[in-house]
């Protein structure tokens, strides 16, 4: 951006895609506000890597995450939507318009929806730095299919854990679910289908203490602390799939707007308005309690709807 051009200021601006993001941009295109959408590094956000969605409404027979995403991005273009495939990197809420960093230019806006989601949680083990691409994945959709044949783990006791064992089995000779309890976290209907598949098993009261590779660099296998306080075991696994959870996206706003203690976006009782007026959140970044499609779809339908009414009270 040369130094004589003045960014051109959007009436709002959206941060990150997803169901959130894109529902956000549809209400406001068609409430005659067609925002610029930031789709940030993983356009359409964490149902792009995963399978099949059984539970959104409108879909009896289930859809492929990444078709429903491109249906909600092709419904927020139809209205006017501009979808850009850049990531934000800071903003500064201190001014107004609200100034937007992306890929090293700025954009501004009266008003901001921030829908960013969140990202898989590591253990912070120090080898998961080392086996990561040589056996240790975050997305069984993404590196399912280079382990056909082979025995691997998953982690964690909730429904990914339990979503990504099953669809684990169609590549795997054996899935062994690590858990630190001795009882799920997940949904009774994912639950019920992972303990009666043949081909998984489960390591109940289990975390991982260390991963151990063979000559070749490639995980061989895990070693197990038996939280009851029993002794360490051993799982021989050439592939560990980690599905503990998520940390929500919020490190681009360096703390300007206030978050929960785990890192969650708050927002005020009953609405999407953030502490800062003008700027709204939706979606995974502000949702630690439902996490599901359609809430973030519901929430991203909410904060447009606030945005639309706060621009024409302000004359904006
Ligand atoms: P959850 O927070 O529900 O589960 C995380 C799991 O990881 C828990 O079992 C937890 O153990 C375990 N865990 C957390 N931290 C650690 C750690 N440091 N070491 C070992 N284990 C750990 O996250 P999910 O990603 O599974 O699910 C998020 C949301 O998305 C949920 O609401 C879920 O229902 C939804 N979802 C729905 C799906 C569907 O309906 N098809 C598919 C996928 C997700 P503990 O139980 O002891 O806390």
């Amino acid at each position: 951006m040369s130094a004589t051009t003045t960014p051109k200021i959007h009436r709002a601006i959206v941060i990150g895609s997803g169901p959130a993001g894109y529902t956000a941009a549809l209400y406001l295109s068609r409430a005659n506000i067609p925002p610029l959408v930031f789709e940030g590094a993983q356009p359409g956000g964490q149902l792009t890597i995963t399978t099949e969605v059984e539970n959104f409404p409108g879909f009896p027979e289930g859809i492929q995450g990444p078709e429903l995403t491109d249906r909600f991005r092709e419904q927020a273009k139809r209205f006017g939507a501009e979808i850009v495939g850049r990531t934000v990197s800071s903003v500064d809420l201190s001014t107004r318009p609200f100034r937007v960093v992306a890929d090293g230019e700025d954009y501004l806006a009266h008003a901001l929806v921030i829908a960013t989601g969140s990202s898989a949680r590591w253990l912070g083990l120090p080898e998961e730095e080392q086996f990561h691409g040589k056996g240790l994945s975050a997305c069984a959709t993404c590196d399912g299919f280079f382990f056909r044949g082979q025995e691997i783990a998953v982690v964690g006791g909730g429904d990914t854990a339990l979503e990504e064992a099953i669809f684990l089995t169609n590549f795997a000779a054996k899935v062994t679910v690590v858990h630190r309890r001795d009882e799920l976290r997940g949904s009774k209907i994912m639950a019920d289908r992972a303990l009666q598949h043949p081909k998984i098993a489960f390591a109940w009261n289990s975390t991982v203490k260390r991963m151990v590779g063979g000559e070749n660099g490639l995980l061989q296998k895990l070693v197990l602390t038996d939280t009851k306080g029993g002794p360490d075991d051993e799982l021989a696994v050439t592939g560990c799939f980690i599905a503990i959870g998520h940390i929500p996206n919020a490190g681009f706003l360096a703390g300007q707007l206030p978050t929960d203690a785990q890192g969650y976006l708050i927002t005020k009782p009953d609405v999407t308005a953030t502490g800062v007026e003008g700027v709204w959140a939706c979606g995974d970044v502000q949702d630690h309690v439902y996490r599901q499609a359609i809430t973030a779809a519901g929430s991203g339908c909410m904060a447009a709807i606030e945005c639309e009414r706060w621009l024409g009270e302000h004359g904006l």
